[in-house]
């Protein structure tokens, strides 16, 4: 992809693993139903469903915007080095990851802010890397921007919230390393990081997940982290993924976002869409359908 413009927005993309072959639709979505499938062939292949194997083609990437004044990175994949025990997709790569920002015309000190919409295994891998068998912050100017909610959910000393296997060692890896170098900002409610950049809470995914709305001369953008996982669940938006931690809220989010998106014309870039990786949503009767763009 070429990089795209929201008015006075830049915004790219670093891939760090594209999944094309196709990925088990009830792993990720489990109330997937074959025959909505059978229904919008036309809508969802090639587009995001492989014609072989009917399997969901996905990507983690990063996306990057471009300000006059700040270069932010939205979520940060999986990392390389990683004890992940519980989650094999993302245990002890070792990807060119760094190489895809330097593609895109981003050096690690370039960056300035790195927001992780929420704490998964998948969204801030990248937040560190090893050097010399300590965990440092792999952006060194950067302040990195969490959900409060969504740190206090993460943190292992916290007993309020459930923690699943897949997310074993990110907080200490890839989250902890990053508040002790100081560069870690709470964020608690909305925040606006310019007049055109807006951060506000998104939660059901997760308890504290984060979206980022962009209104630049009269252009919109939505960068909607995990609340989708895949483009049938804008068909379907009762449909949860299986790692949503609050369903209903989860339902319920996702539905407004959607509806903001068609109210505001917003484009919609999720972090797991595959090439073109975003959307532009629309009502249908009563429900959603999208084009990709
Ligand atoms: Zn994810």
């Amino acid at each position: 992809m070429t990089a795209r413009r929201i008015g006075n927005v830049n915004v790219d993309i670093a891939i760090e693993m594209p999944i094309d072959d196709g990925f088990p639709p009830e792993m990720l979505v489990p109330d997937f139903d074959p025959a909505v499938l059978a229904a919008n062939r036309d809508l969802l292949i090639p587009f995001c469903i492989n014609a072989n194997t009917n399997g969901f083609k996905l990507s983690i990437h990063t996306w990057i915007l471009k300000t006059e004044h700040h270069t932010i990175l939205i979520d940060t994949c999986n990392g390389n080095h990683k004890d992940r025990p519980d989650f094999p997709l993302s245990h002890q790569l070792n990807l060119p990851y760094l190489e895809k920002l330097a593609a895109a015309g981003v050096r690690p000190e370039d960056v300035d802010m790195v927001l992780c919409t929420h704490l998964h295994v998948d969204h801030c891998g990248w937040n560190t890397r090893l050097d010399n068998g300590r965990w440092v912050p792999t952006f060194p100017n950067a302040k990195y921007l969490f959900s409060r909610k969504e740190y206090e959910q993460w943190d292992p000393k916290n007993t309020d919230y459930p923690k699943q296997p897949f997310n074993t060692n990110v907080f200490d890896d890839s989250v902890l390393p990053v508040v002790e170098a100081g560069r870690a900002v709470l964020l608690e409610g909305a925040h606006a990081i310019d007049d055109e950049l807006m951060i506000e809470p998104a939660p059901g995914h997760t308890y504290g997940q984060v979206v980022l709305k962009v209104d630049s001369r009269g252009e919109r953008a939505l960068f909607s982290g995990d609340m989708m996982h895949h483009a049938v669940q804008i068909l379907r938006p009762e449909w949860n993924s299986g790692f949503c931690d609050l369903p209903e809220l989860a339902r319920e989010t996702r539905r407004k976002l959607l509806e903001h998106c068609v109210e505001k014309n917003a484009l919609l870039l999720p972090a797991h869409f595959p090439p073109p990786h975003a959307v532009r949503v629309k009502a249908a009767g009563g429900n959603f359908t999208f084009t990709p763009e």
